[in-house]
């Protein structure tokens, strides 16, 4: 597969941009090669530079979920950007989107939009932290939820758990609010709850990790997260990229979850910059300009971002059948990859929930972020470049989610099978 035009602007743009990307994995450090730029997509195909075409299953981090350039999306996006593009603001769209988000999430009361999934965890943490009055928060390994200072951190040495910075420039007097805990690890979060409950402000987690790979949740480990309200802890369900993904009310309608706050983004802005961070009135209400936790946006529940996000999720909401479609793809493909491996004599684990799913090169289970980096990642790269040669475009690190769309078809699985059957 020629990708020399690709592979000649990744060469110049890295003396522009660090690395030559606006966002570390894009650079393909964990599996090498030149990563094509993409130019044009539709439906569940995306073109690059070279003219080269690849079956997606990155999807922009998750946010298609109905492919790439939905006619209905592009049309709600044009018209209203016919109208200007920001306006620094109320707009009408921001008052659909909340409650649309709302009909997902029936308990929440109030919704705040920002621009991407970082600032709406960063947001929720300050929130619970206002209302509570308390400085410490609860994450878990191999748990991402953008790139705040606080949430910046992985579990320091000794049994428990202060967090130690994962990056420089994160003051190590900060990343010590942060306590770290093991994901699924029901015991020691009890445990924590019991001796530091009362210092502890939140709790926040991916009801279904994407960002170690995917980890399912264990019914153990959700009831113990539960547990945290007796000792007035909030419990932040960090939604960024199940939510409306998993079904219309995400991991919280799936597992029936009882969150003080949700954090939404990507689907929720259907390609385009929207998050939002939401809950009950109560907690809602500490936000500026109702309450003394400040945050603020000057493209916040920008127009295009509201259209686009507005007509994915009326799409979703008036195809239910949409989720099970995925479901059906999702087991297909589990299955399919699986049967490919065992043909070959290559131990693995699929990790799957819905239309999110990671292949880890290891005997099972892989419930936590410890096992699933016993994953084989030289392995990886073997099949990531396999696929890839044969135009499937795979998240380019074992330690993310492979996500499918409505417009990925029970073919286009087949082919991806064929392809990795050759390349192994
Ligand atoms: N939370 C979760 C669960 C995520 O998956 C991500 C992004 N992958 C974020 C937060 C951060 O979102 P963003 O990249 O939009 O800042």
């Amino acid at each position: 597969m020629d990708r020399t035009r690709s592979e000649a602007l990744f060469q110049e743009a890295q003396r522009h941009i660090p690395g030559g990307v606006s966002s570390p994995v894009r650079a393909f450090r964990a599996v090498g090669g030149t990563p094509p730029y993409l130019v044009r997509g539709e439906g569940a195909y995306v073109y690059d530079l070279d003219g080269n075409r690849y079956l997606d299953y990155v999807l922009s981090w998750g946010p298609l979920i109905l492919g790439h350039a939905h006619p209905e999306v592009l049309r709600r996006v044009q018209k209203t950007m016919e109208g200007g593009l920001t306006f620094g603001a109320p707009h009408p769209l921001e008052v659909e989107l909340a409650k649309k988000v709302k009909r997902a999430y029936p308990w929440v009361d109030l919704v705040r939009f920002v621009s991407s999934g970082t600032e709406a965890t960063m947001s929720a943490l300050r929130l619970a932290r206002g209302y509570t009055g308390r400085d410490l928060i609860v994450k878990f390994r191999g748990n991402y939820h953008g790139h705040a200072d606080g949430l910046l951190v992985e579990a320091g040495s000794g049994a428990l758990t202060f967090g130690v910075p994962n990056s420089a420039g994160v003051p190590e007097t900060y990343a010590r609010l942060t306590l770290v805990l093991e994901y699924n690890d029901a015991e020691s979060l009890r445990e924590v709850l019991r001796t530091r409950g009362e210092e502890i402000a939140a709790i926040i987690f991916e009801p279904v990790v994407g960002n170690a790979g995917v980890l399912v949740p264990t019914e153990a480990f959700l009831q113990a997260l539960h547990g945290a309200k007796e000792y007035g802890v909030l419990l932040i369900a960090d939604e960024v990229m199940t939510g409306f993904r998993l079904a219309f009310g995400g991991a919280t309608e799936l597992f029936g979850l009882k969150p003080d706050l949700v954090t939404l983004g990507k689907v929720l802005g259907g390609g385009l910059p929207a998050a939002a961070y939401a809950g009950r009135r109560e907690v809602m209400e500490k936000v500026a300009p109702l309450g003394p936790v400040y945050q603020a946006g000057t493209l916040s529940g920008n127009p295009l971002a509201m259209a686009s996000g507005l007509a994915t999720l009326e799409i979703l909401e008036a195809n239910p059948g949409h989720y099970a479609y995925l479901e059906d793809l999702g087991k297909r493909l589990e299955e399919g990859l699986s049967a490919v491996l065992t043909e070959k004599g290559i131990p693995h684990t699929v990790n799957r929930v819905g239309s999110m799913l990671t292949v880890f090169f290891t005997e099972g289970p892989v419930r936590t972020f410890a096992e699933a980096k016993r994953t084989d990642t030289e392995l990886f790269k073997r099949f990531f470049h396999g696929l890839l040669d044969r135009g499937v475009y795979w998240p380019p690190s074992n330690f993310e989610a492979a996500f499918l769309s409505v417009a990925h078809t029970e073919e286009d699985l087949d082919q991806t099978l064929e392809a990795l059957r050759h390349a192994l």
